[in-house]
């Protein structure tokens, strides 16, 4: 078979490398972590991911390039074209890594993003902040994640402390409307080469402390909406050219409908639960389509909750999983556990998550809320 090569060796690699293996690819990451989590699955280069020496030998010794992440060094991303297949190409990166290019492309492919002004100075903060009214959120352009890099500004007072705290990182900034949003949803659409496009069911999305917690399927909201959701996924992925996963992060408020908030063009967190509950999982739904195969059926299978392992989770949920369960069989739930590989299990840390199928999502959550080992 084949050997894809992968920018980053973290979780999402590891489970792209167990889904494509099945499928009979060979896999090789690119990581400066020894022993990462992909590698422990796959070959891989221990190197820098901005490092061009390394990331030639990635394209020698792959046949096709894909990335796990969305930081790829422009320069690393120019090299691999030059010397491998890509077929994501460096567009799709240069969009998606950078929150303005993000919200102006999303815009152009007809689809509403929350209200937003660039942000040069703490002049323009305050105009921008004066429109908006409060709260309002600034966020900068490139490089936040699990909410860093990002203030919720309240009042007033906090527009000077945001401007400090946020203008040293040297990049631009955005200002946004706050949306005061009934359900975080997100889908997950994949395109080919050949342009053939599936959208994976709408998540709904729990964020604790900013990091995603449960994504719940079906989302508990109108199927009016559901259905709406895939097709702004179906227009972003055309729109933007997609080849692979896009991940489309959106708000929904009962009053005004939705909005996205950012896309991710990888697979992502918030689609963990194909695993388990979908007939095709995500990652090999990438592998499908960065391989030019016909795209997999991705119809849900069972109701689902999935819900992350954090480092403070990790032993509790370990000692749960590995006793015979009577709630999970009382409620007629089955747990599935992944587990990631990591050695350090920092208190925020993904190290794991666990699909909980049940005959309706309430079962699953009622089983989430038996184990007391979420409520910490
Ligand atoms: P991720 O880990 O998903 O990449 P991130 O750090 O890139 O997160 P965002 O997704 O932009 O950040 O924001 C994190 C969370 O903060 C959102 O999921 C949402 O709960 C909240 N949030 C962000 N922007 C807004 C907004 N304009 N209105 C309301 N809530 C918001
Ligand atoms: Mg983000
Ligand atoms: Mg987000």
């Amino acid at each position: 078979g084949a050997t894809i090569g992968v920018l980053g060796g973290g979780q999402l690699g590891r489970m792209m490398a167990l889904a494509g293996s099945a499928m009979g690819y060979r896999f090789v990451a690119l990581d400066p972590t020894p022993d990462a989590p992909c590698g422990q699955v796959a070959g891989q280069i221990v190197a820098a991911y901005d490092d061009v020496k390394a990331a030639r030998e990635l394209a020698s010794r792959a046949d096709v390039i894909t990335y796990e992440f969305e930081n790829v060094d422009a320069g690393v991303a120019a090299m691999l074209m030059a010397e491998s297949y890509v077929p994501q190409g460096s567009r799709l990166l240069y969009t998606t890594q950078h929150r303005l290019r993000e919200k102006r492309a999303i815009e152009a492919a007809g689809v509403r993003v929350a209200p937003y002004a660039e942000i040069r100075s703490l002049g323009e903060l305050r105009e921008a902040a004066a429109s908006f009214g409060f709260p309002c959120v600034l966020k900068t352009a490139t490089g936040g994640y699990d909410g860093k890099g990002q203030w919720v500004i309240r009042g007033e007072a906090e527009i000077e402390p945001a401007w400090d705290a946020l203008s040293k990182a040297r990049t631009e900034l955005v200002l946004e409307q706050f949306i005061r949003f009934d359900k975080e949803l997100s889908v997950i659409a994949a395109r080919s080469p050949r342009g053939e496009i599936r959208t994976f069911p709408a998540a709904e999305n729990v964020h604790v402390e900013n990091i995603l917690h449960l994504s719940i399927v079906p989302a508990r909201v109108p199927e009016a909406v559901q259905r709406e959701a895939e097709q702004l996924a179906v227009r972003i992925a055309e729109g933007l050219d997609v080849i692979g996963l896009i991940a489309v992060e959106m708000f929904w408020s009962a009053e005004h409908g939705l909005y996205v908030n950012e896309l991710a063009p990888r697979p992502h967190n918030s689609g963990h639960y194909t695993m388990d509950a979908c007939r095709t999982s995500q990652f090999e739904q990438h592998v499908r389509a960065i391989c030019n195969l016909p795209l997999g059926d991705p119809a849900l299978l069972t109701p689902v909750v999935m819900v992350n392992v954090l480092g403070k989770h990790l032993e509790p949920v370990v000692a749960r999983l590995s006793q015979p369960d009577e709630a999970a069989a009382k409620r007629n739930v089955k747990p599935s556990l992944h587990l990631y590989g990591k050695r350090e299990a920092a208190p925020k840390r993904k190290m794991g998550h666990v699909n909980v199928l049940a005959s309706s999502v309430d079962d699953a959550l009622a089983w989430i809320d038996d184990t007391n080992i979420w409520k910490v």
